[in-house]
């Protein structure tokens, strides 16, 4: 897709222009010409981390994680260094999303949210909504869906203030994606009503991403939401309006990817499925694994060549059909491992230089500064939440929130082990209250959260969802066969520690992992 045009405008074009021409080919789903022109501006110190952080997004776009986990962190630090929140946020966002797509689910969840916080704390909204985007699509993959829809809504909110249309786009996708698990779960459940009602809103988000992507010229973007878009409709019954749909999108091999095509044939392969159209759903599905450079799309392709098979009675090109998805198979899953451990190892590299930079700044700041951050957790300490109780009196709730049997964790794994429970606890308490609510580390295994100007009944169920975000995390990517519960105190009015702690104290004697709070009015207790 680069061509000589872009080489000559490098030569050109001042560090500062190249970025946006770079950001320019992103946005017109060109990543090889993007990498091109931040490669060019790389060479000028003041544009490094930026054009770094750039080439990071081109990396993971094509599916190279350990080259974009290298270029992410090292722009991070190069921000860092350079005291640009902005861009470090940015550069910390894109790690997040490497590390996700790498499998790192708490490590991205920790990333992500440090993310968000430097971000907010820059005031530049445009590093928002990167970071808005990486936690929603950790929350995605930690099948948090209504809290990926929120986080998305946001999003798309803060892009479309900024006059972003493509990452307003971004931000709608990725919310119908999230609408349409919670359609899956929902009929799952057996409540058709549910199913429906989110199944219709994640055809709107889609359809309104579609065209957005369409008025772009972002070939990537609008196939995927129609891609989306049409899955939906042939879940709410209407396999033929899908069809029509994608009948309506002329591949293009000149422009569009091999992901692109791929992925709109193997759409395509599975609404002929649902209408029982099997030779049509073979013909997509054989071509798409014809086409599939990349394995993965190959062993999509070819698992669904042999249902379509499996469907149409032929069992013998079936068989056929499932010795080439298992051999696939077997080169995937050695290879991720493969790359996951490249991941792995960029991470740690950059971790070690991380912690020896960070006690330099430390022996360099000295004992002058007052803390008033967490320096495990990165959450506020308890001198800053003093402050803040001090500041408002009124209104507001306070939810102390202590780890179920901890010390076994520690005794049971490791204190390392522990030290991490801490750190991804903390990002889930960030990310799961709202932006104006005081998340903070009271002291060794105790949370606390200050909700702003809620009744008590709201501030229950915001702490009752606190407790079930950490109960449903998957804690086993941190270690195996791990599991974390935490039992909260909730309470307002003055005394409202002392009030908390109390609580806290009852939520343990009842059996733990539970949430006690003011009573409900007729009532002398409350769990919940
Ligand atoms: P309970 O359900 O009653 O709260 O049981 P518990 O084991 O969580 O409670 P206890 O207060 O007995 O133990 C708290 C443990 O937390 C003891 C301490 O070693 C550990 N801890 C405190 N701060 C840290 C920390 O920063 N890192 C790690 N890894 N452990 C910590
Ligand atoms: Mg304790
Ligand atoms: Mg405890």
């Amino acid at each position: 897709m680069s061509s000589g045009f872009d080489a000559a405008v490098a030569g050109a074009a001042t560090p500062a222009q190249l970025i946006r021409l770079s950001r320019g080919r992103l946005a017109v789903s060109d990543p090889e010409g993007a990498r091109e022109l931040a490669a060019a501006a790389a060479d000028d110190p003041a544009a490094r981390a930026e054009a770094l952080s750039i080439i990071a997004t081109c990396h993971r776009l094509r599916d190279e994680y350990p080259d974009a986990l290298a270029a992410a962190q090292a722009a991070a630090e190069l921000a860092r260094a350079g005291a640009d929140p902005a861009i470090e946020g940015r550069a910390r966002s894109e790690v997040a999303r490497v590390l996700l797509a790498a499998g790192e689910t708490s490590e991205a969840l920790e990333e992500s949210t440090a993310a968000l916080a430097l971000a907010e704390a820059s005031g530049t909204l445009e590093a928002v909504v990167p970071a808005l985007a990486a936690v929603a699509n950790v929350y995605l993959v930690m099948q948090q869906f209504d809290l990926a829809v929120q986080l998305c809504e946001h999003g798309a909110e803060v892009a479309r203030l900024m006059g972003d249309e493509l990452a307003e786009g971004v931000m709608l996708d990725t919310g119908a994606c999230a609408m349409s698990a919670l359609a899956l779960a929902a009929r799952a459940d057996g409540d058709e009503e549910a199913a429906l009602a989110y199944a219709m809103d994640s055809a709107d988000r889609s359809r309104a991403a579609m065209l957005i992507a369409r008025r772009l010229g972002h070939r990537r973007n609008e196939s995927t939401a129609m891609a989306n878009l049409a899955e939906v409709l042939a879940f709410v019954g209407d396999a033929d309006q899908a069809l029509r749909l994608l009948q309506s999108w002329e591949i293009d091999v000149q422009r569009d990817t091999v992901y692109t095509i791929t992925h709109h044939l193997d759409t395509r392969g599975q609404v002929y499925l649902a209408l029982d159209r099997h030779d049509e759903a073979i013909a997509a599905f054989a071509r798409a694994l014809e086409l599939a450079e990349s394995k993965n799309a190959a062993l999509t392709a070819a698992e669904h060549l042999a249902e379509a098979h499996e469907r149409n009675g032929d069992p013998g090109a079936a068989l056929t059909a499932y010795k080439r998805f298992h051999q696939l198979y077997c080169q995937v899953a050695s290879e991720t491992a493969q790359r996951n451990a490249r991941v792995a190892a960029v991470r740690m590299e950059t971790e070690r230089a991380k912690a020896t930079a960070e006690q330099e700044r430390r022996r360099a700041d000295g004992l002058l500064r007052i803390s008033l951050e967490d320096p495990l957790t990165g959450l506020a300490n308890r001198r800053r939440l003093d402050d803040e109780l001090a500041a408002g009196a009124d209104g507001q709730t306070i939810a102390l929130i202590d780890v179920d049997h901890f010390k076994q964790v520690n005794d049971r794994y490791s204190h390392q082990v522990g030290d991490e429970v801490l750190r991804v606890l903390a990002a889930l308490l960030r990310t799961g209250c709202r932006g104006e609510d005081v998340a903070a580390r009271y002291g060794g295994e105790e949370f606390a959260v200050l909700f702003r100007g809620m009744a008590d009944d709201e501030a229950m169920e915001a702490a009752t969802r606190l407790r079930c975000l950490v109960e449903e995390f998957p804690w086993s990517t941190v270690a195996v066969g791990l599991e974390v519960t935490v039992s909260i105190g909730v309470a307002s009015g003055p005394d409202l520690l002392a009030l908390a702690d109390l609580r806290l104290y009852q939520a343990k004697r009842a059996g733990r992992n539970r949430v006690v709070g003011p009573p409900a009015p007729g009532m002398t207790g409350r769990a919940a």
